[in-house]
Formats: C-alpha cells, structure tokens, sequence
C-alpha cells in the first residue's frame, strides 16, 4: 500500500515522496488529469451554496444544467437525464428503464443480451450482466439469467450478429447491453464501430433496445466523445459516469429517449419510475459536472486526444512484431498488449507480479491479468508515456515467454 498526499495533472505523490504516474487515471475516471483546477474551483464555490439535497419534488440549478448540457452533446435523439451515483447503478437504472418500458407498453418483455466477456457493474444486476466468473462465482445463486453473443473475433463478426438477430426473433428481448468498441475490464477487448451499427440495426427492426455502457468509453477515451458517435447511432438509453465530472467526484447519469420517458409518465401511479437513492443529482456532483463541460467547451481536448492517440501509435509500433506480445491493439487513447506468459487469462500469475514491478517503477499501471494496458488522462507528455512504455519493454524481459 501506499499512502498518496497529493495528485496533479498525470501525478499522485505519496508519503515517502515519490511521484507516481496514473498510467491508468485511477480506474478509468481522471480524464483531463488530477485535480483540473477549473472543475476543484467549480466544486469549491458550490460548497458554498450546496451539500446533498433531495432530488424528488426538488431540483437546483447544477442539476439542471448538466441535463441541459448533456443532451446538447450526447448523441441526437437522447432527451432524458437521470442520475445515479456510479458506473454500476447507473447500468441498474439502465435496464430497469428497459424493463418498466416493456411492461408500462403493455409488452413484457425481460431478456436481456449481453456480450461474451462484458463488465458492467459490482452490484448484483450488473454483475448478472456481466461474465460470469471467479469476480461473482461465490454470488451464483443471486444472479438472474442473461443471454449472451459471442465477442466479434476478428473474421467472425457475422457470428456475432447472427448470434443477436437469432435471440431476437423469439420477441422476448428487451435490451442489448453493451460497452461501445472496447470492453474494459473484459480485457480492453476491441471490435469495430460498424458492428455497432449493424447491432443497432437488428435491434431496431426487432423493437429491441439498445443501452450503450460509455461508463468506460465516454469522456473521449475512444477518440470521440462518445464511443457510440464513430458507429453513428443514437442508443435508446446511454449510461455514462467517470468521466462525467472529469473523474473529481462519483456521479452518473442515465440518458433515454423519448419513448422511454414517455411510457412512464403517467397519472397511474403504478407507471412510475421507482427509483431514488439519497445522493441523486448531488448538487457539488453536478457543478464538477458543469465545470467539466466548460472545459471541454474551452480547452482543446479533442486536439489533446488526437495528439496522445498518435503518441500512442507511434509507440506501440516497435512492439507490433515483438514475439513477447501479441494482439497490440488501440482504440483512440486505449492501448492494450497481451503478454505472452505460459498461463493467461484474469488470474495469470503474471498480474500480481507485473502490478509490483511497475509499482517498483513509480507508475501505476493494473494489468489485467497477462494484458496491459495504458488509460492516461490526457494531459500526459511525451516523455511520460516513454517511461510507461519502457516500463512495460522491461517488464516482458522480466515475464514473457516469447523469443526476441
Ligand atoms: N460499466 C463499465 C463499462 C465499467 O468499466 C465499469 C467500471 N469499471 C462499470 C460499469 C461500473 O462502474 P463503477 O465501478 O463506478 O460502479
């Protein structure tokens, strides 16, 4: 363990007075870099005026703005904001929304699809839609039933859509849920945007939704804003969270359609959506909010983004015919390599043994089993990004299997 005092930009600085680079921006949630002053001064000045207020019969303006601004840049058609406090009960709400959907229209329908290898969520609905493995093997007996279509290998894409139009015929299915081109905790698994778009066609002309999990992909991790804008849809329901307030503080949010809202807006009582938790739409949650859509109203992030997706590139090029990894692949600001060890997968003896060596090197980079990866806020430079990739060139030496 180490004990962390401070962070800045790319930095955490601990107690023995080192300084630590987040190669990973604390689990996926730092976007611009630690403590982006314009969003600690947003989040200073509504503690002024704020601490956590009731959000049903009452608003505040915090709250009503990100809605505002949210909807201004989320993908067209998208016109409902509801919050929630995480990743997790932000996907919750996503498939309850699906679910009252089905059942206010007066068509019940309760599966729900999901990709092979997908992570959504610690929570017991989200970890129901997620792969089943040794993270919820012990909690078996509480999760519900999926159903799931197989990760688009690269060359069977086709089984993948096949896989989702033939669940769909049986008319059962509520929802597709799915992380938009890259699977995080999966294993930063990447497929292209035009499966996407053909999903999103099979679900439309079965009447099934779609909820597109940008918890991970949001914020400009991909390249875009959101994931879902390079495969140029519009989910019925989209979740995002991290990177909402720049990754300052939890909040989350839940964007729907029309259609949605509309089937639970009524004077029968019953239609209602019951969903409130206590810290809903907290008010200093929502400025971090705010501020972090002014900063990228007003700082080039997109130029930011391009440029650490070609520093990126650049980098991982000498390791394309390196016989120590394989799969090197990247989505806009994403990088993942899979070592090659003798044993792989999530609980490969390669995990605990590179997380100490990088940790032995100041940088603070998880890899997931025998992948690692690089998820930096953007504000890292180039001489930071050589150092985590000399890291990780050292750290094979160390560790792989393969032949130079
Ligand atoms: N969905 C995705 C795609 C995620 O990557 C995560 C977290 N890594 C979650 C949901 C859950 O978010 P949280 O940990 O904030 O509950």
């Amino acid at each position: 363990m180490r004990r962390i005092l401070r962070t800045e930009g790319a930095w955490l600085h601990d107690d023995e007075g080192s300084a630590i680079l987040d190669a990973i921006s604390s689990w996926w949630v730092i976007t611009h870099g630690h403590r982006h002053p314009l969003i600690m001064k947003a989040i200073r000045e509504a503690c002024d005026s704020f601490d956590q207020i009731i959000f049903a019969e009452y608003t505040h303006e915090p709250a009503e703005e990100l809605a505002k601004g949210l909807l201004a840049i989320a993908p067209e058609g998208l016109a409902h904001v509801f919050y929630s406090d995480s990743g997790s009960t932000c996907v919750e709400v996503a498939l309850k929304m699906a679910l009252g959907y089905f059942h206010n229209i007066g068509e019940p329908r309760s599966r729900i699809v999901v990709m092979e290898h997908s992570y959504h969520g610690d929570t017991i609905g989200t970890m129901s839609a997620g792969e089943r493995g040794v993270f919820n093997a012990a909690y078996q007996s509480l999760l519900f039933s999926v159903d799931q279509v197989p990760f688009p290998l690269p060359g069977h894409e086709q089984n993948t859509l096949d896989a989702f139009e033939q669940l769909c015929r049986s008319g059962q299915v509520a929802a597709l849920l799915i992380e938009p081109l890259v699977l995080g905790a999966g294993g930063m698994l990447m497929y292209p945007a035009s499966l996407l778009t053909e999903l999103k066609r099979i679900a439309e002309k079965y009447g099934t939704l779609l909820i597109a999990d940008e918890v991970m992909t949001g914020w400009g991790r991909t390249g875009t804003l959101f994931a879902c804008d390079q495969a140029g849809i519009t989910p019925d329901i989209l979740c995002t969270s991290k990177g909402l307030t720049g990754g300052a503080l939890p909040l989350a949010a839940t964007l729907c359609c029309p259609q949605i809202f509309d089937a639970h807006l009524s004077t029968d009582r019953t239609k209602t959506f019951f969903h409130s938790s206590s810290y809903t739409a907290n008010p200093i949650a929502c400025a971090a909010g705010l501020a972090n859509l002014e900063v990228w109203k007003n700082e080039p992030v997109h130029a930011r983004i391009r440029s650490l997706e070609a520093m990126h590139r650049e980098r991982l090029e000498r390791f394309a015919i390196d016989p120590r990894f394989s799969n090197i692949r990247q989505t806009g600001t994403i990088v993942a390599l899979d070592l090659s060890v003798s044993a792989s997968g999530y609980l490969s003896d390669a995990g605990p043994k590179l997380r100490a060596f990088f940790r032995s090197r100041n940088l603070l980079i998880r890899p997931l089993g025998n992948v690692i990866y690089l998820m930096t806020p953007y504000c890292v430079d180039e001489t930071d990004l050589d150092r985590a990739y000399g890291a990780i060139d050292e750290a094979a030496d160390m560790l792989a299997v393969g032949v130079r």
